[in-house]
């Protein structure tokens, strides 16, 4: 078992995630008063269903409707349009002890002139990470600086043209382009996972960058959805494979954000979908990950992807339980920026590590994110979302004086 060398691994502090304080102690009133009214209109199911078409009509008909978008929802899930524009956000997450993780957050591009400039827009941020220990970490997606449909292709092993294998060559140098400045500057850079039809390709890229820059500290991580089946074997097997290999493996551990499109397509196409059958499962595979990372510290380095409570609690029980310092380089809590501050406020009160994805980019090319984070926040079963009573409680409280 690994050993602490954290006289007070909690800083005498005892973890709660109820604390709205310290979760909000860095959101003025009316920052504060914005998002209580952006998570009511959220809470309402009828809108956020209609918000993406309505949105996207307006857009198309250049109604003047950007800098409505830019001050509330933008506002709250983004840092800016670009990575300056992120300044104060990424010096108000550090003063609450939260690391940034700049996320350029375009997304549906298709042209190689695009992908040449993502992968660019990659390498800044992981210069401008450079030196700076509010951003600890960078990441980015492999479809910012590759064809979907080009992976799709190898991942089901059928035959590339030849000027698709130059297509696909070029894909390598981007993604080895950037983990090269990533390892020449210190600074560890994800990957994220996708759709399980290309997942494959995306695997073994980031695996065979591990094997060339994760071999004396974690540099390259890939992600590990655990909504699939198949995942929590997969990091084991990745794990003996760095283990026989001599590097370090780097595992974001995330549950998965494609289920229902994973789901349909499974059911349409006739084959046995990779999702777990119940949610439960999936919860039981990421705290039988997080276990068996924390297990292997010395060797494996994780990010926690979640926003769940329990996940959260568990892995800080694992590092007491394996007598892990708070602040060990190889673990890092992960929450998005706009969600769960009280999560990563309070963890970073207890003096764990904590990263925020702050994603960026022009309004309009992030809003499917946008979309998605709205999606996300609906009420549930009637009940006001999670956000939302958090942010209830603490006006209640700041009301109270
Ligand atoms: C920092 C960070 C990075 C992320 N990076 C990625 C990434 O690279 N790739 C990616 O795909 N996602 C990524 N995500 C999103 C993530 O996968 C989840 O969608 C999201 O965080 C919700 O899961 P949760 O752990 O917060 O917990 P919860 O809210 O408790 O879990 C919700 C998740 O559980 C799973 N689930 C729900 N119902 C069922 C069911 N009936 N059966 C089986 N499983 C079910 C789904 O994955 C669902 O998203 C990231 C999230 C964060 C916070």
């Amino acid at each position: 078992m690994p050993t602490s060398n954290n006289a007070d691994p909690r800083g005498g502090k005892q973890l709660s995630f109820e604390n709205t304080e310290v979760a909000f102690r860095h959101t003025s009133n009316a920052a504060l008063n914005r998002a209580w009214w952006l998570f009511k209109m959220i809470n309402i199911n009828f809108l956020v269903k209609i918000g993406p078409p309505v949105t996207n009509w307006a857009l198309n008909m250049h109604l003047p409707i950007q800098g409505v978008i830019k001050a509330t929802i933008f506002k709250q899930f983004c840092g800016g349009e670009t990575i300056a524009e992120c300044d104060s956000t990424i010096k108000n997450l550090s003063q609450g002890g939260v690391g940034t993780i700049l996320d350029y957050s375009v997304e549906g591009e298709d042209e190689e002139a695009v992908f040449d400039e993502t992968c660019q827009e990659i390498i800044r941020t992981i210069n401008r990470a450079n030196g700076d220990k509010s951003i600890p970490l960078t990441v980015f997606k492999i479809t910012g600086v590759g064809r979907f449909g080009l992976l799709e292709k190898l991942d089901a092993k059928q035959e590339l043209t030849e000027a698709e294998q130059a297509e696909w060559k070029k894909v390598e140098q981007r993604v080895s382009m950037i983990c090269k400045k990533a390892s020449d500057l210190g600074i560890p850079v994800m990957i994220d996972a996708e759709e399980s039809w290309i997942q494959n390709t995306i695997d073994e890229l980031a695996l065979a960058m591990m094997g060339v820059f994760n071999t004396k500290r974690a540099i390259v991580y890939n992600t590990y959805q655990l909504y699939r089946h198949d995942k929590l074997a997969s990091l084991q097997e990745d794990h003996d494979i760095a283990a026989a290999e001599g590097f370090i493996l780097g595992a974001k551990l995330v549950r998965g954000a494609y289920m229902e499109k994973e789901r349909k397509r499974a059911t349409e196409m006739g084959y046995k979908s990779p999702i777990q059958t119940t949610k439960q499962n999936t919860d039981d595979d990421y705290n039988r990950a997080l276990e068996y990372c924390v297990a292997n510290i010395d060797t494996l380095a994780i990010v926690a992807g979640t926003h769940n409570e329990d996940s959260c609690r568990i892995l800080a029980d694992l590092l007491d339980q394996y007598e892990v310092d708070h602040n060990h380089p190889h673990i890092y809590f992960s929450q998005l920026l706009g969600m769960s501050d009280n999560l990563s406020f309070n963890l970073a009160d207890s003096k764990y590590n904590v990263a925020k994805y702050v994603p960026y980019g022009p309004v309009k090319a992030v809003l499917p994110y946008l979309f998605r984070r709205a999606q996300e926040n609906t009420a549930i079963a009637g009940q006001m979302s999670r956000e939302l009573s958090l942010i209830t409680k603490e006006k209640v409280r700041r009301k109270r004086g």
